[in-house]
């Protein structure tokens, strides 16, 4: 079998299914099945071999809003009951993973399961065949060390059961970097709330590492739309930025004794700044085309260079709503003369929500 795997969020199978169907279909391939069963936390397309390197070269892991992870499939191995199971999985990857990569090598393995409460049972076992499976993959010159070797595809297991394992390797331009997309954050002592978490790893996933140096400074100026407790205020605040918070609730002390934060109990929806600011960020529940418009008043009004904020999605059909959404932002940013910059992702700290970074273009 040839095909795609998804990391998903438990939950949202059907809509990363029919997302990447979407972008399938665009791309002018059909999936012979797509497989999305409810709460596997997994995405298995299968396709015909002759469509993976088209399908390869169009379908980009930034454009699929609800995949954690994106895979190229092999086939699933049956371990065998007792004895050597490594063996079985090091000759697939020899004979079979190599030549449906089109290399001669890796840059290395994550061994993962499904993000499912099941599952977690099943990360000792995956721990320890790992080494042995890395001593294997060394002596058969896989795994190489130098130059270039890090650009290589990435071999990932995925263990579905103790007998079986999914096997597939990831483009390391094309993919997420983390073990089955999940950021390794710490959360912060003092951050007030849980959901400072979302933002962290917004500004991760969305700037990267470099464009956090130049577009996450101090001395920036920013608005917290629905900003208590302040998890996420309290994130600005640690790039040394000041910060208006909107809410009507109470806000952190501690973060009020920074000096850079002035709370205001107004309306996220009737608030507006007296200057263009750096950043706006929204965590305001409500109607997710309710906050889609609000942010792109903010942008095509010029109230902000930059924002990024959270449509909550307790409906069914995620995709359409999301796709509606942002497709209306960037027409009326364009037709207003203020293109945008958009990008989407259901982070791993998104709940029922996904997570939107916009930049003004022109700013
Ligand atoms: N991001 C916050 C954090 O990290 O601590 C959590 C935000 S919480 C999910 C949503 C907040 O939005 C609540 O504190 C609520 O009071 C506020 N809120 C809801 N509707 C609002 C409105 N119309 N104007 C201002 N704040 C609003």
């Amino acid at each position: 079998m040839s095909g795609i795997v998804l990391h998903v969020r438990q939950g949202f199978e059907d809509d990363a299914g029919r997302e990447l169907d979407h972008f399938l279909s665009l791309a002018g391939i059909h999936a012979q099945s797509i497989e999305s069963k409810t709460d596997t936390a997994l995405v298995v397309v299968a396709m015909s071999p002759d469509d993976v390197p088209k399908a390869r070269q169009t379908i980009q892991y930034n454009n699929l809003i609800f995949a954690r992870q994106l895979l190229w499939l092999a086939d699933t191995v049956t371990l065998p009951h007792e004895g050597d199971r490594v063996a079985p999985i090091a000759e697939f990857i020899k004979d079979t993973l190599l030549r449906a990569a089109g290399v001669n090598a890796f840059s290395g393995f994550f061994f993962e399961t499904p993000d499912t409460d099941t599952s977690k049972e099943l990360t000792g076992f995956c721990k320890s065949l790992s080494r042995p499976l890395e001593n294997v993959l060394n002596k058969m010159k896989l795994l190489p060390k130098g130059k270039g070797a890090a650009n290589l595809p990435r071999i990932h297991l995925i263990m579905t059961s103790n007998k079986t394992v999914m096997v597939a390797f990831a483009d390391v331009i094309n993919s997420n970097s983390w073990p089955m997309g999940i950021p390794r954050l710490r959360f912060p002592a003092n951050a007030p709330s849980r959901s400072t978490l979302k933002l962290e790893e917004a500004f991760h996933v969305f700037l990267g590492p470099e464009r956090m140096k130049t577009e996450l400074k101090s001395g920036m100026t920013s608005v917290d739309l629905g900003a208590c407790p302040g998890g996420w205020t309290y994130q600005l605040v640690k790039h040394g930025m000041f910060v208006t918070a909107v809410d009507n609730g109470s806000i952190d002390s501690k973060l009020m004794s920074s000096g850079l934060v002035t709370h205001l109990r107004e309306d996220a929806f009737t608030y507006r700044p007296y200057d263009m600011v750096d950043w706006m960020v929204c965590d305001v529940v409500e109607q997710p085309a309710k906050i889609a418009d609000l942010m792109t008043n903010w942008l095509v009004k010029g109230y902000c260079r930059n924002t990024i904020f959270n449509l909550k999605l307790p409906m069914k059909k995620r995709f359409e709503e999301v796709d509606q959404c942002l497709t209306e932002l960037k027409a009326r940013c364009r037709s207003a003369g203020k293109p945008v910059e958009v990008k989407a992702k259901q982070l791993y700290h998104d709940r029922k929500e996904i997570t939107v970074f916009v930049r003004r273009i022109d700013s």
